[in-house]
Formats: C-alpha cells, structure tokens, sequence
C-alpha cells in the first residue's frame, strides 16, 4: 500500500502549505495509485508567496555578480551530484524511464552551468567622448519578480530553462509547477536553499487556473514564462500583457520529420522511433510526422514498423534482472492515455493504416498503470484528425508526398512552426530546406534539435507568443531591462564649463 504525501508550496525559503482546502490527487502513472495530495493554491495563498519574492527582490538584485555566481555554481555541483534523486522524482509522477528523466535533468543542467557565467553575459558596452566631456555606458537591472508556469512533461528541465537565468541575473522567482508532476520544483527549492540562495529568491506556487490568474495579474510580478498547449499559451500571453507584463509563452507542437530518396534509411527509422516514442511522445519537440518524400515511403515504413514492434513497454522506474530498463513508459495520467487511445480510434475510421497498434499492448507493469503502445499510421492525409491536431502521446503519422515541394509546403501549412528536421545526404538540399521552412528549430540528420544553452529555444507561429525564446542571449534579454547613462565630468583644467543654452542638446 502507497503512502500518500502531503505537497505544498515553497515561500520565503520554508514549505507553506497554504490556507485553502482545494487539493488535487498525484499518481504514479505506473502503477494507477494516488501518490500524493496536492495543495491547490487560492488567491491569498498566492499573495503570500508572490509577496515573499517581492520582498526578496530589492536585496538579491543588489548582491554582487560575484556572491550570485558563487550560488550558480553551488547548486550546479549539488543537482549534478544528486541528479538521481530528482530523476526518481520524476519517474514516479511523469512515468518516462529513468534514464529520460537523467536526459532533462543534463538538459536543464547545461542551463545552470550557461547562467554560471552571468558576469560576462550581462557586460555593458561603454563609450567615451561621446560629445565633449561626456562618456556612454549601458547596463541590464533585473525586473524583480517574474513568474514561471510549467507543464507536466519536463517538470525539471523547463522550469531550468528560465530560472538559473533569472536568478542569476538577479530577479526573485515564482515557479508554478503543472498539478501532475509537482514534487520537482519542490526538491529543486530545497536544492536551492542548500545551495545558499537567500530566502525569499526562488519560491514555488502549487496550483491550477486560480494560481496562474494571480501570477499573470499582480502588480508585483514584472514577466511571464509560460510553457504548455497552444490554447493557454496564447490566454496567458493575453492575460499578462494586458497587465503590463513581458511574456514569453511557449505552445503546441506537431514537428514534421522529411525523408528525401537519398537519406540514410537506416538512420532515419532508428530516428523516427527514437523521436516519436521517446518519453511516450509526451515531448514538444518530438517527431509526430513523417514526411515520406518520393520512393522513400514503403521501405522506410517497414523499417520504423519493425524497430517499433521489437519496443519494451512498462514501468520507467523498474530494472530487470540485468540492470536494463524498459524503452517506454506509461502516459502521465489516465484521461491523457484514454484521449491518445481515441486518436488512434479517430486514425483508424478516417481511413488511416494502422500498421502498428499501441491499443494491444502488453506492458511490463501493473493491470492500472495508464499504457498504451506505440502506435504507427501509413497513408495519413492532411484533413484527418490524426493529423491536423496535437496528440502528444506515442502516435507517428507517415504522410506521403511525391516531391520536395509539397513536403515543405506541408511543414509550412501547420499552424506550429516548433521543430522539424529534414533527413538527407544532399547538403544542397539541406541548405534549400533550412532556408524554405518556416519553424523555428531544424535538424538535419537530427530529429529532435533541441538547442544547446547557450543558443535560444523557441518556435514559430502558434508554438510562440512573445517574441524572445528561452536562455541563450534572449534569455539574459527577457529577464533584464536595458539602461543608458550618459554621464558629464567636468576635466578640472578645462573651468569653467557650461553656460546657457536651451536648444535641444547637440553632441559637439
Ligand atoms: P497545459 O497547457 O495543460 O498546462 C501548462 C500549465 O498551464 C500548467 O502549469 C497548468 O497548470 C496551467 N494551466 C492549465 N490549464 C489552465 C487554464 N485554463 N488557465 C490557466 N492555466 C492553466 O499543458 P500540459 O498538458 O501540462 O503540457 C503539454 C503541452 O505543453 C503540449 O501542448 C506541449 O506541446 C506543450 N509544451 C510545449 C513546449 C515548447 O517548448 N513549445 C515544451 C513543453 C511542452
């Protein structure tokens, strides 16, 4: 029998369990069993721990760039020598495979370790003798208080897309987890305080529409980072820049995978698997669609079909008898699995192939767990649902296509420009497709490009709203504002200087 644990929120560098009485069930997706109780915060237990950050934001944007440095590179060393306890975290409230959730964990890593440089990324650039006497510096102050809403699917990689820059940066964080997954962003907040992050710096806000609303309405909270469905991303980029905020909100996805006739077959189906049923096909960035380009459809078909069917379904968390793991998991809950199972349904009565069915799998794992196989459709048209709308679970559509063109204008077509990778040996090619496509992250030979640090992630059309991505240069943007100053000093040998003049300043 399952103990079942209280979780709440994080303010001011302690747990706070909040005053209202609405709380929401956590699973184990694994195994069907309520894990945990969650507090789901009412508006005055959002006040409060929005009101802790504000009242930490004065004195940690004052710290030096030496002090906040120092902590970066603390809860660095911490979160990589604890990284396993984070993953199990993960594991028993998402469901992807352990090793998976080490993959976020090293993916949200290299953000930290991107932030760790602050000092060099928020140099100004200075000017002297501007006009007589008179020198130019720029500079970035943080904002204050800034919110983070994250979904369900890496509850540690991207909240650490946006708070290792944050806070080095010197803003004062609200992270506001997804109901599904909500421990790791608890655990991260004790990491921090381990770490020596003064209290009050980073807090965590536990809770569902009531929560969100008060992020994206207090005065005190200056920018949102929203990542999650389209249909929200684009209600919080509303909501928050009608009061005043700088928001990024990050949405839906369906990212497109071309296979021209001379690509690596081989590659391509082991890349087509791998990014259309990694972590379940619960990743933004995983392949939905394949683009089967001229000749290229029968056999590439056959060989993603064979691959699939050899894929071991179960329990993320389980080893067998020689240390191995299973390929995937459970879905994260068991309304999601029930809505992609329909998909499948919808597939199959449009006139879509099932070439191979997830409704008949056979996982390693208890009766309740949430599964569901992974699934592979053949002659995927446009018009079907299967096509037209974001799944999000273990479901690959193969959409054939005669020639380069009508591939491209597909890519084009969706209304999710996230990413989309082209598989060929012609660098010409590649080079044309590059340029052809409008979506904001592309892999060649790559299937699920997701940027290093230290460029900027983000997508195009309704897979973005707000126009500055996350971490890299952009992100050090987003979470600074920009001052000028233009200063005067009088050279003592040169008195006295001045004088009247009520014309609009010249430069001279
Ligand atoms: P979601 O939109 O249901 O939830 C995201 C966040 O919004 C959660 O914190 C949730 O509590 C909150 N929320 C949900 N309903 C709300 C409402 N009505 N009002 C205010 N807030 C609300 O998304 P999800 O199911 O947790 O995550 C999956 C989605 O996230 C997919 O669409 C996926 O493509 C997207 N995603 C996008 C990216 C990206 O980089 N573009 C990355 C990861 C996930």
């Amino acid at each position: 029998m399952t103990t079942t644990k209280n979780i709440g929120h994080w303010a001011g560098g302690e747990a706070f369990a909040g005053t209202s009485e609405r709380t929401a069930d956590v699973t184990n997706p694994a195994t069907g069993e309520v894990t945990g109780r969650l507090a789901l915060a009412s508006r005055a237990d959002a006040d409060a721990v929005i009101a802790a950050a504000a009242a930490a934001a004065p004195a940690w944007g004052r710290t030096s760039l030496a002090a906040r440095t120092q902590v970066m590179f603390a809860f660095r060393e911490l979160l990589n020598s604890r990284k396993g306890e984070l993953a199990a975290l993960i594991t028993a409230e998402h469901g992807k495979v352990l090793s998976d959730a080490m993959g976020e964990i090293a993916r949200g890593q290299e953000v930290v370790e991107f932030a760790c440089g602050i000092s060099h990324l928020l140099k100004g650039g200075h000017s002297e003798g501007v006009s007589t006497g008179v020198d130019v510096h720029s500079k970035r102050d943080p904002l204050g208080v800034v919110g983070i809403i994250s979904p369900f699917n890496f509850p540690a990689m991207v909240p650490m897309w946006f708070f290792p820059v944050a806070i080095a940066a010197g803003n004062t964080v609200v992270l506001k987890p997804s109901e599904k997954d909500p421990s790791a962003a608890v655990w991260l907040a004790e990491l921090w305080k381990e770490a020596g992050l003064p209290d009050g710096v980073f807090n965590v806000l536990q809770g569902d529409k009531e929560a969100v609303d008060a992020l994206l309405e207090s005065p005190e909270v200056q920018s949102i980072s929203f990542v999650g469905s389209t249909p929200i991303a684009e209600y919080v980029y509303e909501t928050a820049s009608r009061h005043g905020k700088r928001v990024q909100a990050l949405g839906g996805a369906k990212n497109h995978m071309v296979v021209l006739p001379d690509a690596d077959l081989d590659l391509a189906a082991d890349s087509a698997v791998n990014a259309g049923y990694g972590s379940a096909g619960e990743r933004c960035m995983a392949i939905s669609v394949l683009v089967a380009v001229g000749s290229v459809a029968d056999e590439l078909v056959a060989r993603i079909a064979d691959r699939t069917r050899t894929l071991v379904i179960g329990d993320g968390g389980a080893r067998d008898e020689d240390g191995g793991e299973v390929d995937m998991g459970p879905l994260v809950t068991k309304a999601h699995r029930d809505k992609v199972a329909s998909f499948i349904d919808s597939g199959e009565h449009q006139g879509a192939k099932v070439v191979v069915d997830g409704r008949d799998v056979q996982a390693r794992g208890a009766a309740d767990g949430f599964w569901l196989g992974p699934t592979l459709f053949d002659h995927v048209t446009p018009d079907m649902d299967v096509y037209t709308e974001e799944i999000f679970g273990p479901v690959l559509s193969v959409v054939r296509v005669e020639t380069y063109e009508e591939a491209v204008a597909l890519v084009n077509a969706n209304q999710y420009g996230n990413g989309t990778a082209v598989f060929t040996n012609d660098g010409g090619a590649a080079r044309r497709f590059e340029a052809d496509v409008h979506v904001g992250m592309i892999g060649v030979n790559v299937p699920v490009p997701v940027p290093v640090a230290y460029y900027s992630f983000g997508g195009w059309k309704r897979s973005l709203f707000g126009d500055t991505h996350a971490h890299g240069a952009e992100g050090v943007h987003f979470f600074t504002r920009g001052k000028v100053v233009t200063t005067r000093w009088v050279d003592p040998a040169n008195r006295p200087q001045g004088g009247l003049e009520l014309g609009f300043p010249r430069n001279v």
